[in-house]
C-alpha cells in the first residue's frame, strides 16, 4: 500500500463535495465535517473527523490544533466545538456497528494528538480495545495511551478555552519537544498499568483482554437467550396461549 502524502487530509476537507471520495476513504459526512476511515487503523473502529474548510476559517488555519488555537479564541472554540459535536455523531453510529457485530459496546476515545503525524486537523475516534495489527510500535501505542499525555481528549482540549488567559496560552503552544518524548515511556497497559518489555507482549496481553471480553460478553448473550427462551416455553406450556389470554382481554 502506498504511504498516503502528508497532505492527503487537508484535499479531502477541501472537497465541495465529500460523497464524491470513495467509500473505502469516506465514512460519512456533515455540512461542517467528514469523517474518514483511518488508513492505517491502529483500534477495531478508528475514524478521523476532519474540519472541512469553511470561510473565514482557511486552510492553513485549519493546519493542525496548534494553528487553530492560534486564531481568535472564541472563533477557534467554536471550530473545535462543532468537531466535537460531528464526531460525537460518528461515536453513535460507531457504537451501533459495535453492538451490530459484537453484540455489545466497549469505551471510544475522542482526541487530538498532541503532535501530529498528518497535515489537516483531525479529530480521532478510536475503540479502546487497541487490537490491530497496524499497531506495530511504541510509538503507536503510546500515541493513544489514554493516560499518558500525548492523546489529548476532547474534553481536555475543549477545557481549556474556560480555563485562565495563561494557561491557555500555555496549552495551545502545543510544545514537540514537551509531548514528543512521552511517545518513548516505558510499555504500560492503559487499563491495569502493568509493564511490557516489548510491543509483542504488549500487544498479547490487549488482544487477550479482547478475547476474554468478547468471551464473557458472549455468555452473557447466551444466557439472556437461554432466559428468554425458557420464559417463553414457561408461557406455550400454560393452559391459556398468550393469543388466547389476549383475546379475553379484548372482549372484556
Ligand atoms: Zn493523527
Ligand atoms: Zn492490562
Amino acid at each position: 500500500m502506498p504511504v498516503p502524502s502528508l497532505t492527503v487530509l487537508r484535499t479531502y476537507a477541501l472537497k465541495a463535495n465529500p460523497s464524491e471520495l470513495p467509500s473505502s476513504v469516506l465514512f460519512s459526512h456533515t455540512e461542517t465535517s467528514l469523517t474518514i476511515f483511518d488508513a492505517f487503523p491502529k483500534a477495531i473502529f478508528h475514524f478521523l473527523v476532519l474540519p472541512r474548510v469553511i470561510p473565514p476559517a482557511t486552510a492553513s488555519e485549519l493546519s493542525s490544533l496548534r494553528s487553530l488555537l492560534k486564531v481568535e479564541k472564541e472563533r477557534a472554540r467554536g471550530i473545535v466545538e462543532t468537531l466535537g459535536k460531528d464526531a460525537e455523531q460518528v461515536r453513535g453510529m460507531v457504537e451501533e456497528e459495535m453492538v451490530k457485530r459484537y453484540g455489545f459496546k466497549w469505551d471510544i476515545w475522542v482526541g487530538f494528538h498532541s503532535v501530529p503525524s498528518m497535515e489537516h486537523l483531525h479529530l480521532h475516534v478510536i475503540s479502546s480495545d487497541l487490537v490491530s495489527p497496524r499497531l506495530k510500535n511504541k510509538k503507536h501505542y503510546n500515541s493513544f495511551h489514554p493516560k499518558l499525555g500525548f492523546f489529548l481528549h476532547l474534553k481536555d482540549v475543549l477545557s481549556w478555552f474556560d480555563s485562565d488567559p495563561s494557561y491557555y496560552a500555555m496549552m495551545s503552544g502545543l510544545k514537540k519537544d514537551q509531548y514528543e518524548p512521552l511517545l518513548k515511556e516505558s510499555l504500560v497497559c492503559w487499563e491495569c498499568d502493568k509493564p511490557f518489555k516489548n510491543i509483542p507482549a504488549l500487544k498479547t496481553h490487549l488482544q487477550e483482554k479482547w478475547d476474554g471480553r468478547v468471551e464473557r460478553e458472549k455468555k452473557r448473550l447466551d444466557k439472556k437467550r437461554t432466559r428468554v427462551r425458557e420464559l417463553e416455553e414457561a408461557d406455550e406450556s400454560s393452559s391459556e396461549p398468550l393469543n388466547k389470554r389476549v383475546d379475553t382481554r379484548d372482549t372484556s
